[in-house]
């Protein structure tokens, strides 16, 4: 999964290129229950991971993904900083190089730990953790295609408008917080997609075989499709 240095660069670029596009959209939603920044966060984070692409993606995945983490905790700052920062830090502890399916769920599992811990925070609350839970929770009950993942993705974001914010910023705004998307739900769910385009753009020996096959090391273990 993932293991050619080319593969890499189209992930993270992929990753980059969905919040970049997007930031005028999260601005928007953080405008609504927050202070208008998520967009400018996001963004400045993912394009100091751009101006770094030829080293990190240079790396093997676990530490690309580490890499990636680094940076946006460097960069991102706000609430969100941190957590998305954990998020990528922690992929990349957790995940075996190289991945198989079972190692890539686990690792999803064992960041989204880690930003619950990390934020002291549970799914419910209005925040990035209402996506990553759902979707972590149905690769953990074995789905495996990219297209349905994306897409619950993007159902459990737009699933955090009637929801009262309780933690973060949003949490401030008491009952006014119902009633919009969550900004980090929202880029949660751009870069689960983003993640998920380039697993299934890939060719059936490559990539999406390699979630889709829910596989040990076969399909995990093809080669890449070309640059
Ligand atoms: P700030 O709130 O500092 O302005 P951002 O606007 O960049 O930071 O990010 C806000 C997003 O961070 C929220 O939409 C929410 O998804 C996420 N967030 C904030 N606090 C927490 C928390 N304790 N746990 C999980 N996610 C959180
Ligand atoms: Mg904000």
């Amino acid at each position: 999964m993932i293991r050619s240095e080319a593969a890499r660069r189209r992930l993270i670029r992929a990753l980059a290129d969905s919040v970049i596009l997007h930031a005028e959209e999260l601005t928007r939603l953080d405008q609504a229950i927050g202070d208008a920044d998520h967009g400018l966060n996001m963004s400045r984070g993912f394009r100091a991971v751009l101006d770094d692409l030829d080293r990190i993606a240079a790396l093997a995945l676990p530490q690309a993904l580490g890499a990636v983490g680094t940076t946006l905790v460097m960069k991102v700052g706000g609430a969100s900083g941190p957590l998305f920062g954990t998020l990528f830090l922690q992929l990349g502890k957790s995940l075996p190089e190289p991945a198989d399916a079972a190692g890539l769920v686990a690792a999803a599992a064992a960041a989204l730990d880690a930003v619950r811990a990390r934020g002291k925070s549970d799914p419910g609350a209005k925040t990035m953790l209402d996506v990553l839970a759902p979707v972590v929770a149905a690769l953990r009950a074995g789905e495996r295609d990219p297209a349905r993942l994306s897409a619950l993705a993007d159902a459990a974001a737009e699933a955090t408008r009637p929801m009262r914010a309780l933690r973060g910023r949003a949490s401030f705004l008491g009952e006014r917080s119902i009633g919009h998307v969550d900004p980090g739900a929202r880029s949660s769910a751009l870069l689960i997609g983003a993640a998920c385009a380039v697993l299934s753009a890939a060719a059936p020996t490559g990539e999406a075989a390699d979630l889709q096959a829910g596989a040990s090391d076969g399909a995990f273990g093809a080669p890449d499709a070309g640059p």
